[in-house]
This record gives C-alpha cells, structure tokens and sequence, in this order.
C-alpha cells in the first residue's frame, strides 16, 4: 500500500497515489465544508469558515465590537488613536508629532 503523506489516504498503485498527490500540489490541503476553497493551513481555514458562520470571537477591548481575526481587531484597535487613550479634551501634540 502507498499511503499519502497529507491526507492518510491509501492507494494501491503508486500510480494512483502520485495521481491522488496532485490535489496536494497547490500546497492548500484543507479545504472548505462549504464553499470548496482550500487553504494551506488549518488555521486559514478556521478563520475562512467564520466567513459562513459569521461567527466573530474577537472583541475589542475598547469599544467590544467584535471580529472575525485577531489581526483585523488589531487593526480596528488603531482607530482608536493614542490621543483618545489620553482621555476626552485632550489638546496634547503626540511625542512623535513633535519628532517630525
Ligand atoms: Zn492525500
Ligand atoms: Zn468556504
Ligand atoms: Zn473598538
């Protein structure tokens, strides 16, 4: 038997397990339940999958609107710019502005 390396899959003709290792070759193993997309990490596909199950399990922790990734709550937290943290009436020129 040739097993495949990715997948587990079992062939008996190493024909057909280099035929099977084509649908590997684009690197993106997981694909989705849904949409059929495929991705090269599990993680990718996690977050993609959120796209159909709206599901958002990251808030912010300024304003606790929710997101998809981590990395665009990350984002969405640099809208809340530094001269906001400094409280509300704040007047003061950023460090970096004075730099500049
Ligand atoms: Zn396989
Ligand atoms: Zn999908
Ligand atoms: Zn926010």
């Amino acid at each position: 038997m040739y097993s495949c390396g990715m997948c587990r899959r079992e062939f008996t003709q190493q024909r057909l397990l280099a035929l099977h290792m084509r649908t590997h070759t684009d690197l993106r193993p997981f694909a989705c339940g849904v949409c059929g997309m495929r991705f090269g990490r599990s993680d990718a596909l996690t977050v993609h999958t959120r796209s159909h199950t709206g599901e958002r399990p990251y808030p912010c922790d300024i304003c606790q609107q929710m997101f998809m990734t981590s990395g665009s709550a990350r984002r969405h937290m640099r809208t809340h710019s530094p001269v906001e943290c400094r409280g509300p009436g704040s007047t003061e020129i950023p460090e970096i502005a004075k730099l500049s």
